[in-house]
């Protein structure tokens, strides 16, 4: 199948599209923005705010409408990400691996059978599902994974797989059912680098959730570690039904994740001056309003311009990733700018507000410290910047051999 098609293409006509925008706009204002506060102090989303998320077809946007979505691309996605970013980034966390690098595998890569017994039930949110990858000392580079799958036995005519390995900081492991596991199943060789992704039910005897991870922030949003031990899977766990699916499968899965981080930056940025700007207006030193100082307004216009970079550069490269011009350098060039801008949008954000910026239960002290994890996951700001300098050389080799290699 051509890369990620259910990215680029959109199932929605652009008046439903905007009905689908407005209403999540709605939704995020002024259902999750007033229990910001709620979802921090319990650590966790409130269950009717889950339900109706779950009936607006937010757990299964990207998904095709084929098996439930709402068929949404890559350039809508966007869209909808800057209204998700605007709150608790918990909230999208929620039913993002549904829809992003979990989802995404299956859709692109799983056989029919596959696609049947899951997708339907990861975009109604009936089944949370997580992807699972990064190991011990295989985070940045996912290719020296260590877990591994074994081909064992004839049960029933088929082959059974047994899983043996451990994952960490696993996205929504604690109430995940199913998991996205990459396991290696030879070692590296010039074929490739002999990973393979399977579909694990999270009750499947000798996977073992850890406890919850204590994050620096996005409270309500839950990783943990998962370990693998001896666990046995039939060969139709196989996504795409190959061994040399998985590695590509994770690229392809984090490279449009890549896309939609940025464009959560976008939202959290413009969340962050938002609020700079109402405290500017209205907090006073001296009787003077503190934005009526011009170096309280050079944040803010510090600030602005990065919002408007920001959301220009990602609408530009989600365009360009659903015409096909552009599926590798743009959204990690993307990816890197947002989340370094929203880190600084978000740090000037928190001196706007002076002391007051510092305390709990203030949203830019929230937002400062929910951002941080965006330059890490999905790609490092440094794995962002291999991946744009090396291509845009290995392409100038390229074209400076005529092409010859
Ligand atoms: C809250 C949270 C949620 C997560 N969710 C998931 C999930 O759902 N599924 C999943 O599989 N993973 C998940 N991750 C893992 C995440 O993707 C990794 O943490 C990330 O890719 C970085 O890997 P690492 O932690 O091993 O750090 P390292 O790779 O050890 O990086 C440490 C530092 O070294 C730098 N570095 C590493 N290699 C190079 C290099 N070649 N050149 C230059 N610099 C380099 C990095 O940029 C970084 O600054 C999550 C992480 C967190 C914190």
């Amino acid at each position: 199948m051509a890369a990620d098609q259910a990215a680029l293409v959109s199932q929605v006509s652009d008046q439903d599209f905007a009905d689908i925008l407005a209403q999540t706009r709605t939704f995020v204002r002024e259902v999750v923005v007033p229990r910001e506060q709620e979802i921090a102090d319990t650590d966790r989303i409130p269950d009717d705010i889950r339900r109706a998320a779950a009936d607006m077809g937010l757990f299964g946007y990207a998904i095709p409408q084929k098996w439930g979505g709402l068929g949404l691309n890559l350039a809508q996605d966007v869209e909808l990400a800057m209204e998700f970013g605007y709150t608790t980034l918990a909230f999208r966390s929620m039913f993002g691996t549904n829809n992003g690098i979990a989802g995404q595998v299956l859709v692109t890569y799983g056989t029919e059978e596959q696609k049947q017994t899951w997708l339907e039930r990861i975009a109604s949110g009936e089944v949370v599902a997580s992807f699972a990858l990064t190991e011990p000392g295989a985070g940045s580079n996912p290719a020296g994974l260590r877990t591994k799958a074994v081909r064992d036995g004839d049960r029933r005519g088929g082959t059974d797989w047994v899983i043996d390995g451990e994952k960490r900081f696993i996205t929504n492991a604690p109430s995940a059912d199913l998991f996205v596991v990459f396991a290696r199943t030879r070692a590296a060789d010039s074929d490739g680098p002999g990973i393979a992704v399977f579909l694990v039910p999270a009750d499947t005897p000798g996977l073992e959730v850890g406890v919850k991870d204590r994050k620096m922030g996005q409270e309500g949003a839950w990783t943990s570690d998962v370990r693998f031990s001896a666990v046995r899977v039939p060969n139709s766990a196989l996504v795409g039904g190959s061994e040399d699916v998985g590695y590509r499968a994770a690229m392809v899965s984090l490279t449009r994740g890549r896309v939609h981080i940025a464009a959560l930056a976008v939202g959290a940025a413009q969340r962050a001056l938002d609020e700079s700007v109402a405290y500017a207006a209205t907090a006073t030193q001296g009787g003077s309003a503190i934005g009526d100082f011009q170096l309280v307004q050079a944040m803010i216009a510090d600030q602005y311009t990065g919002v408007l970079a920001g959301r220009a550069l990602v609408r530009d490269v989600a365009a360009r990733y659903v015409s096909g011009e552009d599926r590798r350098v743009g959204p990690s060039a993307a990816k890197l700018y947002c989340t370094e801008m929203v880190g600084r949008v978000a740090d000037l954000a928190v001196q706007i507000h002076g002391g007051t910026g510092y305390m709990r239960d203030v949203a830019v002290e929230r937002i400062y410290r929910d951002v941080r994890l965006l330059r890490l996951y999905e790609g490092t700001s440094e794995i962002q910047r291999l991946i744009i300098g090396g291509q845009l050389v290995k392409q100038a080799k390229r074209e400076a051999t005529g092409g010859q290699r």
